[in-house]
């Protein structure tokens, strides 16, 4: 069995080459060498730029990751509701991409009633809602 060639990322194209085809104490490889020293220069940005976009992919993937992880596991045990405390179905939690799970925190119907609440009663609007939704509460949390 032949020995794997030991290698070392080149800083100007970021390709693997064999370690022996450097120049010696060289971090460019004897392709980039060639290169004017303004050549390299433009090289270098273009590789950390696709490899920084590359590391802003993957911390965006580790994160819908995550999301759909949360979601499957609210798709079984539901997601408790901020407002009234029943627990739901994600299906009935309205969008928010912010949140960790990208739902809101409080249920579509709560919402409904909270919206209708302080739009048709300006004054004290809030303090009925507050009364609804601890009705709502009593009704749902384990006694
Ligand atoms: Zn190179
Ligand atoms: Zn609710």
């Amino acid at each position: 069995m032949s020995k794997p060639v030991p290698t070392t990322i080149c800083l100007a194209c970021n390709r693997a080459i064999p370690s022996q085809e450097y120049a010696r104490n060289s971090v460019i490889c004897h392709f980039c060498a060639m290169l004017s020293p303004n050549e390299v220069a433009i090289l270098a940005v273009r590789t950390h730029e696709s490899l920084n976009r590359y590391l802003q992919q993957s911390v965006t993937g580790r994160k819908d990751a995550k999301r759909s992880a949360k979601l499957a596991q609210l798709e079984l045990t539901g997601k408790r509701c901020t407002h009234c405390h029943a627990r739901k179905a994600p299906a009935e939690f309205n969008k928010c991409a912010p949140m960790a799970d990208g739902l809101q925190p409080g249920c579509r119907s709560c919402n409904r009633v909270q919206y209708t609440i302080l739009r048709n009663t300006p004054a004290g609007g809030l303090k009925q809602w507050h009364i609804f939704r601890d009705a709502l509460r009593a009704q749902n949390d384990p006694k």
